[in-house]
């Protein structure tokens, strides 16, 4: 069965190219009949962030990725959080060790960076600690057998580094990517085990997708140049390595480079799907959901960066994205993100919602409006909207009548013949009805008493709309002079005129 993660690192808020990735493990999980597991990845002490997993997993939540087992949900292979795993990364750094796969590095700060000033100064530029180096440095390779256990006896602190053969060809064929072939002799002998007695990310990523049967990895395309290492890890613990498929880089619109999480910050880019404060800094990131946007236009707008049905369809379901996703559609070439498309697809899906839905969308942020007006504005500017609360910020004359008017509109449209035509629609609805106030019967009214008075409407509208609105474009006329009803017209055509 197919079993996949998604496995983020609680160091912030998460970033749009996580909640791609979590989104394209999902989608490929239900596909295949499998399962979507999530492990937050907090070995990290120092960059853990108080706050982050909840966010993470509300993040999900929202955009409607269901997870089957892990962190928060609960599942067999528990626990999900890796700091709770520490014993169990031990125990396999430890079988690697009796098995001459690893050994005990000794080695101070200061004595690295003797040895990082020895390299520089025999001109290698970058120091690796590997099948040369080693044999220079204190760890069980080189130190006696029983100066080793004096060691550990006496507390000194060390590390569990991986034995990287000197000379061996890793290959393995990623599902994006296809063939990647790496030489052993440029990967280093990686630490595993940390002096804290915590895990690296490597060795807790490969012993949990082992022990959690993750059967294939999909990722960012930053964790590439570690996969030829994690191929070693598993070669060395005898296991089964999953497969492998490295998503696309998200790059800036322009193109000029990958999409960062400064970008969201600096930018003012919405990248993040919730507010987050920032608990060391105390700055406020404004995330889709608080922007207006719908899951239902995020998950579309992000299943195509990076991914193409192969079709012309562009608007799917979640439900359709399932049926429709294969990894091998996904692209090589990095992504624009083009946040003029999220919220084209914001667009139509704010269209596609019942009144009622927006109705409770927009009372979210205004409570106190009442759910008549509220279905009359939905129904007013549904269609003209990117996003909900535009139905209210877009129309602020519905609330207040005008102070100003337009000054271009009233220079090329407020004139004799624009008064008088008001005059005539003053009369019309003068003789209205409250209760037949609607927009069909203003209509029929206001249109053939310009018509007995001579006055072309398609010539005067502009300037009546100018005198309800106080500007000179805006949604159905008709249906907001029913909205504002009878009284208000007449006091905001009287103010105009005046
Ligand atoms: N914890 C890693 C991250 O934050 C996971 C990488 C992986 O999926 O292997 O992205």
């Amino acid at each position: 069965m197919v079993r996949v993660r998604f496995a983020p690192s609680p160091t912030g808020p998460l970033h749009i190219g996580g909640v791609r990735t979590a989104l394209y493990n999902y989608l490929f999980a239900r596909k295949m009949g499998g399962k979507m597991l999530l492990r937050i990845e907090d070995t990290d002490q120092t960059r853990y962030v108080p706050g982050a997993e909840d966010y993470i997993l509300e993040a999900l939540k929202w955009v409607g990725i269901e997870i089957d087992e892990g962190q928060g949900v609960g599942g067999p292979h528990g626990p999900y959080r890796q700091s709770e795993r520490k014993p169990i990364y031990r125990q396999y750094a430890e079988q690697l060790l009796a098995e001459g796969k690893a050994y005990y590095a000794f080695d101070t700060a200061e004595e690295l960076e003797e040895m990082r000033k020895r390299l520089e100064e025999a001109k290698v530029d970058n120091m690796s600690y590997n099948a040369v180096t080693r044999m220079q440095m204190k760890n069980s390779l080189t130190l006696p057998k029983e100066e080793v256990e004096a060691r550990i006896a006496n507390g000194d602190p060390y590390v569990i580094r991986l034995k990287v053969p000197l000379k061996e060809e890793i290959r393995f064929k990623d599902i994006i990517r296809e063939w990647v072939v790496v030489h052993s002799s440029t990967i280093d002998d990686k630490v595993l085990l940390k002096s804290d007695g915590m895990p690296t990310y490597h060795l807790a990523n490969i012993v949990d997708d082992h022990l959690m049967e993750v059967t294939h990895v999909i990722r960012g395309e930053e964790w590439l140049p570690s996969a030829p290492l994690h191929i070693l890890l598993y070669k060395a613990f005898g296991w089964k390595a999953p497969e492998f498929a490295h998503l696309p880089l998200l790059l800036k619109p322009e193109g000029n480079g990958k999409l960062s999480k400064r970008d969201g910050l600096l930018g003012n880019f919405p990248i993040f799907p919730l507010e987050w404060t920032d608990p060391f800094t105390g700055e406020v990131a404004r995330g889709f959901k608080q922007d207006g946007y719908l899951p239902e236009a995020v998950i579309n707008f992000l299943a195509f960066l990076g991914w193409n049905p192969g079709t012309e369809q562009e608007f799917f379901t979640k439900e359709e994205l399932i049926e429709s996703f294969s990894l091998d559609k996904i692209h090589k070439a990095g992504a624009r993100f083009m946040i003029d498309k999220a919220k084209w697809f914001n667009q139509h899906y704010i269209k596609s919602k019942s009144e009622g839905e927006l109705v409770a969308i927009i009372k979210e942020s205004k409570a106190d409006l009442s759910d008549e007006l509220a279905a009359k504005l939905v129904s007013l500017m549904k269609d003209r909207v990117t996003f909900p609360q535009e139905i209210i910020t877009e129309v602020p004359f519905i609330f207040e009548a005008p102070s100003i008017y337009d000054e271009e509109v009233a220079k090329s449209k407020w004139n004799d013949d624009a008064r008088k035509a008001i005059g005539v629609i003053k009369e019309a609805v003068l003789a209205m009805n409250e209760v037949d106030f609607t927009a069909q019967q203003i209509h029929d009214t206001i249109f053939p008493a310009l018509e007995a008075a001579g006055i072309k409407a398609g010539k005067v509208m502009q300037a009546f709309r100018l005198a309800i609105t106080g500007v000179g474009k805006g949604p159905d006329l008709m249906l907001t002079l029913e909205i504002l009803g009878k009284t208000e017209v007449i006091n905001r055509i009287d103010k105009a005129v005046a």
